[in-house]
Protein backbone atom coordinates (compact mmCIF):
# COMPACT_ATOMS: atom_id res chain seq x y z
CA UNK A 1 0.00 0.00 0.00
CA UNK A 2 1.68 3.34 -1.25
CA UNK A 3 1.77 5.63 1.92
CA UNK A 4 2.18 8.71 -0.33
CA UNK A 5 -1.27 11.07 -1.48
CA UNK A 6 -0.38 13.13 -3.80
CA UNK A 7 -3.44 14.65 -5.31
CA UNK A 8 -3.97 17.86 -7.27
CA UNK A 9 -7.16 20.09 -7.64
CA UNK A 10 -7.84 21.38 -11.07
CA UNK A 11 -11.14 23.37 -11.68
CA UNK A 12 -11.82 27.29 -12.84
CA UNK A 13 -11.92 29.54 -10.59
CA UNK A 14 -15.08 29.08 -8.12
CA UNK A 15 -15.54 25.87 -8.24
CA UNK A 16 -14.88 24.94 -4.94
CA UNK A 17 -11.25 23.69 -5.11
CA UNK A 18 -10.38 25.48 -1.76
CA UNK A 19 -13.69 24.60 0.16
CA UNK A 20 -13.02 20.86 -0.83
CA UNK A 21 -9.40 20.75 -0.17
CA UNK A 22 -9.91 22.33 3.34
CA UNK A 23 -11.83 19.46 4.29
CA UNK A 24 -9.79 16.99 2.58
CA UNK A 25 -6.35 18.30 4.65
CA UNK A 26 -8.47 18.04 8.00
CA UNK A 27 -9.09 14.40 7.35
CA UNK A 28 -5.79 13.23 6.04
CA UNK A 29 -3.52 16.22 8.08
CA UNK A 30 -1.74 16.53 4.62
CA UNK A 31 0.28 20.21 3.55
CA UNK A 32 -2.03 21.98 1.33
CA UNK A 33 -0.48 23.86 -1.08
CA UNK A 34 -2.39 26.45 -3.18
CA UNK A 35 -0.95 28.90 -5.04
CA UNK A 36 -2.99 31.81 -4.74
CA UNK A 37 -2.89 31.50 -0.97
CA UNK A 38 0.92 31.96 -1.02
CA UNK A 39 0.88 34.47 -4.07
CA UNK A 40 -1.81 36.57 -2.03
CA UNK A 41 0.86 36.58 1.32
CA UNK A 42 3.38 37.62 -0.58
CA UNK A 43 1.51 40.25 -1.95
CA UNK A 44 0.45 41.47 1.71
CA UNK A 45 4.01 41.01 2.70
CA UNK A 46 5.50 42.80 0.24
CA UNK A 47 8.36 40.71 -0.71
CA UNK A 48 9.28 41.25 -4.18
CA UNK A 49 7.22 38.47 -5.50
CA UNK A 50 4.19 39.74 -4.21
CA UNK A 51 5.25 43.40 -5.91
CA UNK A 52 5.62 41.46 -9.65
CA UNK A 53 2.75 39.08 -8.72
CA UNK A 54 0.18 41.81 -7.88
CA UNK A 55 -0.49 43.55 -11.70
CA UNK A 56 -1.09 40.03 -12.98
CA UNK A 57 -3.21 39.11 -10.31
CA UNK A 58 -5.27 42.36 -10.15
CA UNK A 59 -5.72 41.86 -14.03
CA UNK A 60 -6.54 38.09 -13.69
CA UNK A 61 -3.92 36.72 -15.77
CA UNK A 62 -1.47 33.89 -14.76
CA UNK A 63 1.92 35.14 -13.89
CA UNK A 64 4.83 33.83 -15.92
CA UNK A 65 5.32 30.30 -15.81
CA UNK A 66 9.22 30.52 -14.18
CA UNK A 67 7.94 32.24 -11.15
CA UNK A 68 5.67 29.85 -10.17
CA UNK A 69 7.23 26.30 -11.38
CA UNK A 70 10.18 27.70 -8.78
CA UNK A 71 7.94 28.93 -5.96
CA UNK A 72 6.06 25.12 -5.99
CA UNK A 73 8.74 22.82 -6.74
CA UNK A 74 10.87 24.58 -3.39
CA UNK A 75 7.52 24.07 -1.47
CA UNK A 76 6.92 20.25 -2.84
CA UNK A 77 10.60 19.62 -1.95
CA UNK A 78 10.00 20.40 1.76
CA UNK A 79 10.14 17.50 4.39
CA UNK A 80 6.40 18.18 5.44
CA UNK A 81 5.12 16.83 1.97
CA UNK A 82 7.07 13.37 2.02
CA UNK A 83 4.63 11.40 2.49
CA UNK A 84 1.94 13.49 0.54
CA UNK A 85 0.24 16.65 -0.54
CA UNK A 86 -2.93 18.30 -1.69
CA UNK A 87 -1.74 20.84 -4.56
CA UNK A 88 -4.92 23.92 -5.40
CA UNK A 89 -4.09 26.29 -8.78
CA UNK A 90 -0.96 24.83 -9.95
CA UNK A 91 -0.80 23.64 -12.50
CA UNK A 92 -2.74 25.86 -14.69
CA UNK A 93 -0.84 25.74 -17.84
CA UNK A 94 0.60 22.53 -19.57
CA UNK A 95 4.22 23.84 -19.04
CA UNK A 96 3.72 23.76 -15.71
CA UNK A 97 1.74 20.22 -15.82
CA UNK A 98 5.31 18.68 -17.65
CA UNK A 99 7.45 20.56 -14.91
CA UNK A 100 5.85 18.91 -12.04
CA UNK A 101 5.97 15.89 -14.04
CA UNK A 102 9.20 15.93 -14.88
CA UNK A 103 10.02 16.88 -11.13
CA UNK A 104 7.84 14.27 -9.23
CA UNK A 105 9.75 11.34 -11.97
CA UNK A 106 13.12 12.54 -10.70
CA UNK A 107 12.60 12.41 -7.06
CA UNK A 108 10.33 8.71 -7.85
CA UNK A 109 7.32 9.92 -6.69
CA UNK A 110 3.90 9.95 -8.98
CA UNK A 111 0.55 12.07 -8.76
CA UNK A 112 -2.17 9.63 -6.75
CA UNK A 113 -5.30 11.67 -8.63
CA UNK A 114 -6.26 14.67 -10.72
CA UNK A 115 -9.16 15.85 -9.49
CA UNK A 116 -11.04 18.00 -12.30
CA UNK A 117 -13.71 19.77 -10.30
CA UNK A 118 -16.09 21.13 -13.21
CA UNK A 119 -19.27 23.87 -12.94
CA UNK A 120 -20.76 25.58 -15.61
CA UNK A 121 -19.74 29.91 -16.16
CA UNK A 122 -23.18 31.44 -14.49
CA UNK A 123 -22.83 29.41 -11.54
CA UNK A 124 -18.82 30.12 -11.18
CA UNK A 125 -19.93 33.83 -11.41
CA UNK A 126 -22.38 33.66 -8.98
CA UNK A 127 -20.07 31.71 -6.25
CA UNK A 128 -16.95 34.37 -7.29
CA UNK A 129 -19.00 37.71 -6.68
CA UNK A 130 -20.52 36.09 -3.59
CA UNK A 131 -17.30 35.08 -2.26
CA UNK A 132 -16.09 36.52 1.12
CA UNK A 133 -12.54 35.65 2.23
CA UNK A 134 -10.98 36.17 6.33
CA UNK A 135 -8.61 38.93 6.00
CA UNK A 136 -6.30 37.35 8.28
CA UNK A 137 -6.14 33.49 7.46
CA UNK A 138 -8.27 33.04 4.50
CA UNK A 139 -11.48 31.12 5.23
CA UNK A 140 -13.91 31.26 2.62
CA UNK A 141 -17.59 32.21 3.11
CA UNK A 142 -19.83 32.85 0.36
CA UNK A 143 -23.27 35.65 0.96
CA UNK A 144 -25.55 33.32 -0.08
CA UNK A 145 -24.22 29.53 -0.55
CA UNK A 146 -22.58 29.81 3.00
CA UNK A 147 -23.01 33.03 4.91
CA UNK A 148 -20.86 33.79 8.04
CA UNK A 149 -23.06 33.71 11.33
CA UNK A 150 -22.58 37.50 11.62
CA UNK A 151 -22.22 39.50 8.40
CA UNK A 152 -18.45 40.48 7.51
CA UNK A 153 -17.08 38.45 10.10
CA UNK A 154 -15.42 35.30 9.73
CA UNK A 155 -16.83 32.80 11.97
CA UNK A 156 -13.42 30.87 13.10
CA UNK A 157 -11.24 33.84 13.87
CA UNK A 158 -13.36 36.67 14.13
CA UNK A 159 -10.98 38.90 11.44
CA UNK A 160 -13.08 41.05 9.24
CA UNK A 161 -14.37 39.48 5.79
CA UNK A 162 -13.32 41.04 2.88
CA UNK A 163 -14.04 40.85 -0.99
CA UNK A 164 -11.16 39.69 -3.17
CA UNK A 165 -9.94 42.35 -5.54
CA UNK A 166 -9.75 39.86 -8.25
CA UNK A 167 -13.64 38.84 -7.44
CA UNK A 168 -14.49 41.92 -9.31
CA UNK A 169 -16.92 41.38 -12.68
CA UNK A 170 -14.47 42.59 -14.84
CA UNK A 171 -11.75 40.79 -13.64
CA UNK A 172 -14.27 37.49 -12.90
CA UNK A 173 -15.01 37.73 -16.72
CA UNK A 174 -11.02 37.68 -17.63
CA UNK A 175 -10.48 35.19 -15.02
CA UNK A 176 -12.90 32.59 -16.98
CA UNK A 177 -11.45 33.34 -20.03
CA UNK A 178 -7.79 32.43 -18.98
CA UNK A 179 -8.95 29.38 -17.56
CA UNK A 180 -10.65 28.25 -20.90
CA UNK A 181 -8.08 29.62 -23.21
CA UNK A 182 -4.60 28.12 -20.95
CA UNK A 183 -5.84 25.70 -18.16
CA UNK A 184 -7.95 23.40 -20.25
CA UNK A 185 -5.17 21.95 -22.23
CA UNK A 186 -3.76 20.61 -18.69
CA UNK A 187 -7.36 18.42 -18.19
CA UNK A 188 -6.50 17.01 -21.84
CA UNK A 189 -2.52 15.95 -20.59
CA UNK A 190 -3.93 14.33 -17.48
CA UNK A 191 -6.41 12.81 -19.16
CA UNK A 192 -4.55 10.97 -22.18
CA UNK A 193 -3.19 7.31 -20.77
CA UNK A 194 -0.80 7.38 -18.37
CA UNK A 195 0.72 3.80 -18.29
CA UNK A 196 -0.80 0.81 -16.44
CA UNK A 197 -2.95 2.74 -14.22
CA UNK A 198 -4.47 4.67 -17.64
CA UNK A 199 -4.79 8.45 -16.95
CA UNK A 200 -4.78 9.93 -13.83
CA UNK A 201 -7.56 12.50 -14.16
CA UNK A 202 -10.94 11.97 -12.17
CA UNK A 203 -13.50 14.43 -12.91
CA UNK A 204 -16.05 15.59 -10.21
CA UNK A 205 -19.46 17.51 -10.72
CA UNK A 206 -19.26 20.38 -8.53
CA UNK A 207 -22.83 21.94 -9.12
CA UNK A 208 -23.84 19.95 -6.56
CA UNK A 209 -23.76 20.59 -2.61
CA UNK A 210 -20.61 20.58 -0.75
CA UNK A 211 -21.62 17.44 1.05
CA UNK A 212 -22.06 15.79 -1.87
CA UNK A 213 -19.55 17.11 -3.81
CA UNK A 214 -16.82 16.08 -0.54
CA UNK A 215 -18.84 12.31 -0.49
CA UNK A 216 -17.67 11.75 -4.24
CA UNK A 217 -14.30 13.01 -3.52
CA UNK A 218 -13.80 10.82 -0.56
CA UNK A 219 -15.26 7.89 -2.77
CA UNK A 220 -12.77 8.45 -5.70
CA UNK A 221 -9.74 8.47 -3.45
CA UNK A 222 -10.50 5.30 -2.15
CA UNK A 223 -11.11 3.79 -5.63
CA UNK A 224 -7.83 5.28 -6.48
CA UNK A 225 -5.74 3.81 -3.37
CA UNK A 226 -7.98 0.17 -3.87
CA UNK A 227 -6.51 0.24 -7.42
CA UNK A 228 -3.07 1.27 -6.13
CA UNK A 229 -2.99 -1.96 -3.74
CA UNK A 230 -3.95 -4.23 -6.83
P1 LIG B 1 -11.98 27.92 -5.77
O1 LIG B 1 -10.95 27.56 -4.73
O2 LIG B 1 -12.20 26.80 -6.75
O3 LIG B 1 -11.72 29.22 -6.45
P2 LIG B 1 -13.79 28.33 -3.48
O4 LIG B 1 -13.64 27.06 -2.70
O5 LIG B 1 -13.14 29.54 -2.96
O6 LIG B 1 -13.38 28.06 -5.03
O7 LIG B 1 -15.37 28.57 -3.67
C1 LIG B 1 -15.86 29.72 -4.37
C2 LIG B 1 -17.11 30.29 -3.67
O8 LIG B 1 -18.21 29.39 -3.82
C3 LIG B 1 -16.94 30.47 -2.16
O9 LIG B 1 -17.62 31.62 -1.78
C4 LIG B 1 -17.56 29.21 -1.55
O10 LIG B 1 -18.13 29.49 -0.27
C5 LIG B 1 -18.65 28.87 -2.56
N1 LIG B 1 -18.84 27.43 -2.76
C6 LIG B 1 -17.90 26.45 -2.72
N2 LIG B 1 -18.44 25.23 -3.00
C7 LIG B 1 -19.77 25.45 -3.24
C8 LIG B 1 -20.88 24.59 -3.59
N3 LIG B 1 -20.70 23.27 -3.78
N4 LIG B 1 -22.09 25.18 -3.76
C9 LIG B 1 -22.25 26.51 -3.60
N5 LIG B 1 -21.25 27.38 -3.27
C10 LIG B 1 -20.02 26.86 -3.09
P1 LIG C 1 -9.09 30.99 -7.99
O1 LIG C 1 -9.04 29.57 -7.55
O2 LIG C 1 -10.18 31.77 -7.40
O3 LIG C 1 -8.96 31.17 -9.46
P2 LIG C 1 -6.37 31.44 -7.01
O4 LIG C 1 -6.38 31.92 -5.63
O5 LIG C 1 -5.98 30.01 -7.26
O6 LIG C 1 -7.79 31.78 -7.59
O7 LIG C 1 -5.41 32.34 -7.91
C1 LIG C 1 -5.48 33.74 -7.89
C2 LIG C 1 -4.52 34.34 -8.92
O8 LIG C 1 -3.16 33.97 -8.62
C3 LIG C 1 -4.72 33.87 -10.37
O9 LIG C 1 -5.75 34.59 -11.02
C4 LIG C 1 -3.33 34.14 -10.96
O10 LIG C 1 -3.13 35.54 -11.21
C5 LIG C 1 -2.40 33.76 -9.81
N1 LIG C 1 -2.03 32.32 -9.88
C6 LIG C 1 -2.41 31.35 -8.99
N2 LIG C 1 -1.91 30.16 -9.35
C7 LIG C 1 -1.19 30.36 -10.50
C8 LIG C 1 -0.45 29.50 -11.37
N3 LIG C 1 -0.34 28.18 -11.15
N4 LIG C 1 0.15 30.06 -12.45
C9 LIG C 1 0.06 31.39 -12.70
N5 LIG C 1 -0.64 32.24 -11.92
C10 LIG C 1 -1.26 31.75 -10.82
Amino acid sequence: MPAELNLVFVGPPGAGKGTQAARLVDDFGLPFIATGDILRANVAEGTELGVKAKEYMDRGDLLPDDLVVELIMDRLAQPDSADGFILDGFPRTVPQAEALDAAMQQAGRRLTAVILVEVPDEELIERLSGRRVCSKSGHTFHVKFDPPKHEGVCDVDGSKLIQRDDDQPETIANRLRVYHEQTSPVVSFYDRDNGPSGAILRRVDGSRDPDEVYRHIRALIATVRMEDTL
